[in-house]
């Protein structure tokens, strides 16, 4: 594991900074520290414009291979990348989940023509997409999915029918990516396959689903007869599993890293208040907001080994806390948050939801711990993957 950087890192990073400060100006100002946890429904569309302007300068995708349009950074660089982009207060990518997770799995497991027809829209911040996996029984237990898709010999394509739920920024999005039971006798992980789905067409219908934070960036989306091309399945047939969780790498992985330099500004903000509001001469707050930054710390060194392992979603075994670490640190940030708030955190404008952005934090990361795989479940992969030990009992 590297931890320090060479003087092309350095540069590089010059690199990024100087382009950040010459155009997150005039009207994507506005942007600044907007978008992240808690905020994700805000100024959608300038954001949607920022992702095209940060593709006219090359910056989306920037871990990509070069020979799909990527520029096929060192994962240092992507650290730099992501520590100037917080820096800068640059805002909460609306382009992360085609980004992170439909653009590497294509590139690792799409053919030829879903990489050309697909990589432009997400390189050039002009299509969005959104990741169709939960179903009302099946979160935690994945392969329980019940969505069906059935190949309509006289059309020539298939028909998608099922609802999906908790489906990230549906509303903001081009297409979707939906698990769907191709052998509709199969059970579990087989006979399941992977589909690339179109949103705006008749047979599929969103449903804004309202958080606890007053907003709604997930929904319920329903298919109804949808239709995807023949040639818009990954892979094939029954291999819809291994491509499901090829991705879970990615989103577990290298995908959240963006997220995790954002961390940074988020403390920055409670230390600030700590101080402003007097809560920092509290010994035990002191303590915490220590420990906050300790854990921060561990993180990034944590992430710089794990993705040293590698880019192509296989991770190594030492990646199997990361998420469970992340998201419990993310949590208990929140937690301080509220508590150097004090009483000011029990108390709305506008209630229930006129929120000020640390009471959205708190709010908004109690879902860390849930979306992704549960706690319960990282811990679960941790003892039967990383430590080998007998693994749960599951119904046959
Ligand atoms: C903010 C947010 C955004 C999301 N975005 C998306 C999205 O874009 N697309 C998408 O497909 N999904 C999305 N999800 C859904 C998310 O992936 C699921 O919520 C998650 O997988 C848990 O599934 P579940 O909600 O059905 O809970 P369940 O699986 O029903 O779990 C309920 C509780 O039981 C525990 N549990 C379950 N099984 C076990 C076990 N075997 N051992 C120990 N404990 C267990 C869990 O840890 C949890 O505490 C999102 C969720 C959130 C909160």
């Amino acid at each position: 594991m590297k931890l320090q950087f060479s003087p092309e890192d350095e540069q590089f990073r010059a690199e990024i900074a100087g382009w950040l400060a010459d155009n997150l100006v005039g009207e994507f100002a506005q942007l600044k520290f907007r978008g992240g946890p808690g905020d994700e429904h805000m100024f959608p569309e300038e954001r949607k414009a920022w992702e095209r302007k940060l593709a006219e300068g090359g910056w989306t995708c920037v871990g990509w291979p070069k020979e799909v349009g990527g520029r096929g950074l060192s994962i240092e660089q992507q650290v730099i990348f992501f520590e100037e982009y917080a820096r800068a207060g640059a805002p909460g990518r609306m382009g992360h989940i085609g980004e992170g997770l439909a653009g590497p799995t294509l590139i690792a497991f799409g053919s030829e023509e879903q990489k050309s027809k697909y990589l432009p829209g997400i390189l050039s911040g002009t299509e969005f997409w959104c990741q169709g996996y939960s179903e009302p029984s099946a979160g935690s237990d994945l392969a329980n999915v019940k969505t069906k898709a059935r190949f309509d010999e006289a059309s020539g394509k298939w028909q998608i029918n099922g609802q999906k739920v908790w489906t990230s920024l549906a509303h903001e999005s081009e297409y979707c990516f939906v698990i769907a039971r191709t052998d509709p006798e199969s059970k579990a992980h087989k006979g399941l396959g992977f589909f690339l789905i179109k949103m705006d067409q008749p047979g599929v219908t969103v449903r804004p689903i309202e958080q606890i934070t007053g907003t709604s960036e997930f929904n319920e989306v329903f298919f109804d007869d949808a239709e995807c091309a023949a040639e818009d399945i990954v892979g094939q047939p029954g291999d819809g599993w291994k491509v499901a969780m090829g991705l879970l790498g990615f989103e577990r992985g290298v995908s959240t890293l963006g997220q995790q330099m954002a961390f940074q500004n988020e403390l920055n903000e409670v230390v600030k208040l700590a101080k402003d509001n007097g809560a920092a001469k509290d010994p035990l707050i002191r303590q915490r907001i220590a420990d906050a930054h300790i854990g921060l710390k561990i993180m990034r060194y944590n992430s710089l080994r794990m993705l040293s392992g590698g880019s192509d979603g296989s991770l190594q075994k030492e990646a199997l806390i990361y998420k469970l670490y992340w998201a419990t640190w993310h949590r208990d940030l929140g937690e301080l948050a509220v508590d150097i708030l004090g009483p000011e955190a029990d108390i709305m404008v506008n209630a229930p939801y006129e929120l000020n952005r640390l009471q959205s934090l708190f709010l908004f990361t109690r879902s860390d711990t849930i979306y992704g795989g549960t706690n319960q479940i990282q811990r679960n992969i941790i003892a039967e993957r990383g430590l080998g030990m007998p693994k749960e009992l599951r119904p046959v």
